[in-house]
Parts: structure tokens; C-alpha cells; sequence
């Protein structure tokens, strides 16, 4: 199987809300485009574009295609669950939006702390292996958004699970927050295959200072700076897929013209690639490194580290990207404008950073 996966969840866009806002013909001709060349795997979910992305896939490859001629994930949305019965129904209700009778692989979708509970809460696993049992799923797995830590302690309690789903890129390959690197070695570890998703970073990595892009483009003109970071995800050992969530023709031809025979980074373009990610990451505003020494005692609930990052990522590739997980963080921990100044952070700080005033420009800039 060729290594680029298509994510069926940034489509091109349509006006008409018919289909979730999704151009049924330009997705249409970009699924076309894409098993012509010999690509076949597909990554939906529950969830993707309002609950029309499997409905999609369903009508423009299960009904178009020979079922052999294609791979196809699906994910159960643990957070919905509201009584164990809600796996059967969603998951037969995901069989026939696609328009297929088994998948080729399924997950857990998001586990991390709080959807990890909810799923053994409802015998998630249990359920997943059942319907592998049943020939409706062929391998079972989940993707995952926490910590390596988090990640071990899943994968030790369930050595059932053949493949996870991780966030890797080169910029988040060592941050102390997304751990790609160290749950990258956790997976290893265990023996379970990857799926690559975010290589690009949500499409920031394809739109990076221009200091690093001219590093790339001075060692090969005729490389889209987006390239290098899906061959850096892809040439990683024992990686299934990599994912891209591409919405319009020219990315899709792009991906596919260095993923059709694919080739890893050399030793030379690892050290390109190094030498990118030291100048963006120097270009970060709070010289935070997550520690979280600061968030035991506030008594705020602020996730200070997390406000530090979204703060940084903003600087870098702009506020409007970063606005969604901003308002997404406020849902579940204190807000910075609610900080009481009590400095307690401060001092715990071994960065020793102005966290009050700190908190304050962040909530400048997201408000
Ligand atoms: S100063 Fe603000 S952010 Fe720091 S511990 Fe106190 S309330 Fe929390
Ligand atoms: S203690 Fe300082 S460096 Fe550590 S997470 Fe908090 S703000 Fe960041």
C-alpha cells in the first residue's frame, strides 16, 4: 500500500449546505485523481465535516470502486457515548454511511485522559475486538492525543491493539507538549504500527517564516515546502500511513508526485530539516518548555503552559488558526483573564517568566 492517506475531513468547500458544505464534484475528481495513481487508503470519522464525511465516502468510493481496490478508517466518537448500546448503534449506523460491510481498520477515536475513560467506561475495546471477531473490522486501533506517559499506560493495559494514530511533524518531533517523539518510541516499544496525522501541523508547516523556507528551497527548487514535512512523517520506520487532509487538486498532485515512489529523507535532508526547525523554533515569543511546575497551585485553573503555546503557535503562523483552540481550552480550564495575581506561578517557574503579565498579552491577543 502506498503511504499517503487521503483525509476525508478538509474537502474542498461549497457554499451549499447540502453535504456539509462540501464540492461533491471537486472531491469527486480529487478521489478520482487520487486511485488512478495507484493510492487507496482513506481516513473518515463520525464526526469529520458534521457527520457527512463517511456519507461522502460512501457515495464516492464504496459505490464507485471494487471494495478490494480500497482501504478505509473509521473512528468511534467515545465522547458520544452515553450507555454501552451507543457502540453497536453508531458502528452499524458507520457501516452503512459508507456503504461497506467491514472496515479495514477502526479506532477509538482521540483517547487521551477523559475519552480513554469513557471508553473502557463503555467497553470500548471489548466492543472493537468483538466486531474484529465478527469480520466487521480487519485490524483495530486508536488515535491518540495526550501525553507518552498516557499513551504506555493504554497500550500495556491493551496489547490487543495493532496500530495508534499519532500527531507527528517536525516541530512537534521533541515539544514537550505534543511528545511526538516520545510517543513515537512508546508505540515502538509495543510494537504497534503508526498513522501519521497532522504531518503538516494543520497546513502551518506548508507556510513557514521565510528564512527556513529558503533553506529548503536553496537544496532543491523543485520541492513544495509541504513535501518535506510529509517524507520527514514517512520516513519514519514502521509507519502504515501518512495522512493529509488536502482540499484542493494542486495539493492532492502535489503529495502524490513525491509520495507515488516514495523515498526517504537522506542523512543530508534530516540535517535541512534540523536546521528549519531550529530557526522557526527560535522565532517562539514565551521561552516556555511545559514543565507544568506553575499549574499545580493556581488557583485559577489556568493552563498556563498551554495558553504559553497557543501564544507562540499565534506569533507564528498567525491569531486566526489558533482562535478555535483557544475557545476550545477556555471549555476546560480557567480563563487568563480570571488570573488573581497572586504570583504563585511565578514562583515556581524555573524559567523564571513574567507568567502575570504574560497571561495578560495572551489574553490580549486572543480577545
Ligand atoms: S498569578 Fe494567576 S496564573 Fe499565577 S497562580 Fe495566581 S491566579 Fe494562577
Ligand atoms: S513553570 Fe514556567 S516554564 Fe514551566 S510550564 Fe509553567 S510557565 Fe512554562
Amino acid at each position: 500500500m502506498k503511504k499517503l492517506g487521503f483525509g476525508l475531513m478538509r474537502l474542498p468547500y461549497s457554499e451549499s449546505e447540502e453535504w456539509g458544505h462540501v464540492d461533491l464534484e471537486k472531491t469527486k475528481e480529487m478521489i478520482d485523481a487520487y486511485m488512478a495513481q495507484g493510492f487507496s487508503y482513506f481516513d473518515t470519522a463520525w464526526v469529520y465535516h458534521g457527520g457527512f464525511s463517511e456519507k461522502i465516502f460512501g457515495e464516492l468510493v464504496a459505490k464507485r470502486y471494487p471494495r478490494e481496490q480500497f482501504q478505509v478508517v473509521s473512528k468511534m466518537p467515545v465522547w458520544e457515548l452515553k450507555e454501552e448500546s451507543d457502540l453497536e448503534r453508531i458502528f452499524e449506523e458507520q457501516l452503512k454511511k459508507c456503504n461497506i460491510e467491514y472496515f479495514d481498520y477502526y479506532f477509538l477515536h482521540s483517547l487521551g485522559t477523559g475519552n480513554y475513560e469513557s471508553a473502557e467506561k463503555f467497553h470500548g475495546f471489548e466492543f472493537i475486538q468483538k466486531m474484529k471477531a465478527e469480520g466487521k473490522i480487519k485490524h483495530i486501533g486508536f488515535s491518540f492525543h495526550d501525553n507518552a506517559e498516557k499513551l504506555d499506560q493504554i497500550l500495556t493495559k491493551h496489547p490487543e491493539i495493532e496500530l495508534v494514530q499519532l500527531q507527528i511533524n517536525y516541530i512537534d518531533w521533541e515539544s514537550d507538549n505534543v511528545q511526538s517523539r516520545k510517543c513515537y518510541e512508546v508505540a515502538m516499544k509495543h510494537n504497534k504500527m503508526v498513522a501519521i496525522m497532522e504531518p503538516i501541523k494543520g497546513g502551518s508547516l506548508a507556510n513557514i517564516m521565510d528564512d527556513a523556507k529558503k533553506l529548503f528551497t536553496d537544496y532543491n527548487p523543485n520541492a513544495s515546502v509541504a513535501s518535506w514535512a510529509v517524507r520527514y512523517a514517512a520516513s519514519l520506520d514502521n509507519i502504515l500511513v501518512v495522512l493529509s487532509g488536502m482540499s484542493n487538486m494542486e495539493q492532492l498532485n502535489d503529495n502524490m508526485s513525491y509520495m507515488k515512489d516514495f523515498v526517504p529523507l537522506s542523512a543530508e535532508e534530516q540535517d535541512v530539516v534540523a536546521k528549519a526547525t531550529d530557526l522557526i523554533k527560535s522565532t517562539i515569543a514565551i521561552p516556555c518548555t511545559a514543565c507544568r511546575y506553575c499549574t499545580d497551585g493556581c488557583p485559577q485553573k489556568i493552563n498556563i503552559p498551554r495558553m504559553f503555546e497557543l501564544y507562540n503557535e499565534s506569533k507564528r503562523y498567525g491569531v486566526a488558526s489558533f482562535k478555535w483552540h483557544y475557545n476550545e481550552e477556555l471549555k476546560k480550564s480557567g480563563n487568563p483573564a480570571d488570573c488573581i495575581e497572586c504570583h504563585l506561578c511565578e514562583s515556581n517557574c524555573p524559567q523564571k517568566l513574567q507568567i502575570v503579565d504574560l497571561l495578560k498579552e495572551v489574553g490580549k491577543t486572543f480577545n
